[in-house]
């Protein structure tokens, strides 16, 4: 069954994001970690793009390759336009395909200095449309803002823009992770109400230690609601605490957004098996 597909049949679609390390010395502990991850019967696995890709370290498409060769379990590659052309874009869809990867994730990609702007797209939606034009057969995905892109004037106009994406082809949305599911639940109804027909999945990321607030959390520009910053303040000097009350706020926010009527929950697992493990016994009377 395809992902398409399954948003179709499942009630609520569970899936989980890994990253292809940066170094090639570090494939084989990230696919144990996969290997482990299989046996909760993920619906797909995503792979990001990044460093990895592109200066020497393991691609994206041997990661993805890797899924669905070893494990069985649909991967959707995520392709972004910075640093891409249509000729680097076109190379890695030909090495996708070769691999049987049908499903992409088109995205612009965070801006960076090192990173130059793509000559040939300026938004996910001109990839996706390149994709389409290129690869017909494949499904294309896309990602969303519950708290709107950054660089979006407002909420409003940023999910205005997901139309682009929507008329460009593509068939299912991911969003940015957000640890409050209010902010989820406002983002649907505009989405809904602007004509976004196109099924959501919540980005969700257990926070379990306190580095990942500094890097990830902050790159995400997700807003801390006081619950949250009210764990991380009590359990800061705690590893083991943090640890176990990070897992425990995943499961609540998960099990609130699978019984409030997600399309599809997706774990930021940050390559961790043994934390994806414990948030999975959360949550899988429910899935
Ligand atoms: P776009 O859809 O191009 O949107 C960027 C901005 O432009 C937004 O403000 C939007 O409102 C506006 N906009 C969109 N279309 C138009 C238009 N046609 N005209 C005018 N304005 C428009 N980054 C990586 O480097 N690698 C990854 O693997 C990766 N994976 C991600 C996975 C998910 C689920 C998410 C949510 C993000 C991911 N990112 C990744 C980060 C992402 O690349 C950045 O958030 C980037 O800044 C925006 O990407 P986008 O595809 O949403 O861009």
């Amino acid at each position: 069954m395809t992902i398409t597909e399954l948003f179709k049949t499942k009630r609520c679609v569970f899936s989980v994001e890994c990253f292809p390390p940066k170094q090639t010395t570090q494939l084989e502990k990230l696919q144990a970690a996969l290997r482990a991850m299989g046996l909760l019967h993920p619906d797909f696995i995503s792979v990001t793009f990044g460093a990895g890709g592109s200066a020497g370290g393991v691609s994206t498409v041997e990661v993805a390759d890797f899924i669905q060769k070893e494990l069985g379990i649909p991967a959707l590659a995520h392709l972004i336009c910075m640093g891409n052309d249509a000729a680097k874009a076109a190379a890695i869809l030909e090495q996708l395909e070769q691999a049987g990867v049908r499903d992409v994730l088109a995205l612009r990609g965070d801006r960076s200095p090192s990173r130059p702007e793509s000559p040939d797209f300026s938004h996910a939606s001109s990839l996706m449309a390149f994709i389409r034009a290129r690869k017909p057969g494949f499904s294309l995905h896309g990602a969303c803002y519950p708290e709107g892109h950054p660089e979006a004037g407002t909420l409003r106009e940023d999910v205005e823009n997901l139309r682009y994406k929507q008329e460009a082809g593509a068939e299912h949305l991911i969003t940015q992770l957000f640890f409050d599911n209010m902010h989820f639940y406002r983002f649907l109804n505009l989405a809904r109400r602007a004509g976004i027909t196109l099924p959501v999945s919540a980005g969700v990321m257990p926070i379990v230690r306190r580095s990942q607030i500094e890097r990830t959390v902050a790159l995400s520009s997700a807003s801390l609601p006081s619950e949250f910053t009210r764990m991380i303040s009590r359990w800061q000097d705690d590893p083991a605490a943090l640890y176990d009350a990070g897992i425990d706020y995943a499961v609540r926010q998960l099990r609130d957004l699978i019984e409030g009527g997600a399309d599809g929950v997706h774990l930021y697992a940050m390559n961790d098996a043994a934390v994806l493990e414990k948030v999975y016994d959360g949550v899988r009377d429910l899935l």
